[in-house]
């Protein structure tokens, strides 16, 4: 796992690349409003590419068919904020609160583990960073992953 210079508009391209396919099956548009003047923040690409993809095989599964995922970027404090914004049927304050746990899933037995926003949550804490959602029934989802332009010593 290396600390290496990473342009966040390249990385969050490549994680949502990787799931074209998948959104283009289901009619579900991916718009991309990036920011040009995003830091170079030094991080794990490897382990950001892959809690990219998590945060959007989630917006995917919960829009189901035809909607729509934007995914932003901004420059942040001294790092970066990359804010993935669905229009899935959104999530109640309940379930809103148990999403970070290992384990907690609302999908059905063999489609959902539970596990990708516990490891998300735990690896952006040893990256520095951090996850957020925003959430309102009815109304579609953002979550929000924010990464410092220099981690902490690991
Ligand atoms: P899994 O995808 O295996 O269920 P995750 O940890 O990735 O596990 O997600 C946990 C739960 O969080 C999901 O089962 C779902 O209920 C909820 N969730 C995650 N992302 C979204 C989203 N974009 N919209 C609505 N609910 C979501
Ligand atoms: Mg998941």
């Amino acid at each position: 796992p290396g600390r290496t210079e990473i342009l966040i508009n390249s990385l969050t391209d490549q994680a949502a690349e990787m799931l074209k396919t998948e959104a283009t099956n289901r009619n579900i548009s991916i718009t991309r409003e990036y920011d040009p003047h995003t830091p170079v923040i030094l991080s794990d690409p490897a382990q950001l590419e892959q809690i990219f993809i998590n945060i959007i095989d989630n917006a995917i599964d919960a829009i189901g068919k035809n909607g729509s995922l934007t995914i932003r970027t901004l420059a942040w404090k001294k790092g970066v904020r990359v804010l993935f914004t669905d229009t899935g049927p959104g999530m109640d304050q309940e379930t809103m609160s148990r999403i970070f746990d290992p384990f907690f899933t609302t999908k059905k037995v063999g489609e959902g583990t539970g596990l990708g926003l516990a490891i998300c949550y735990t690896i952006l804490e040893k990256l520095g960073g951090r996850i957020e959602v925003q959430s309102q029934l009815g109304q579609g989802t953002t979550f929000s992953v924010t990464l410092p332009a220099e981690p902490p010593q690991l």
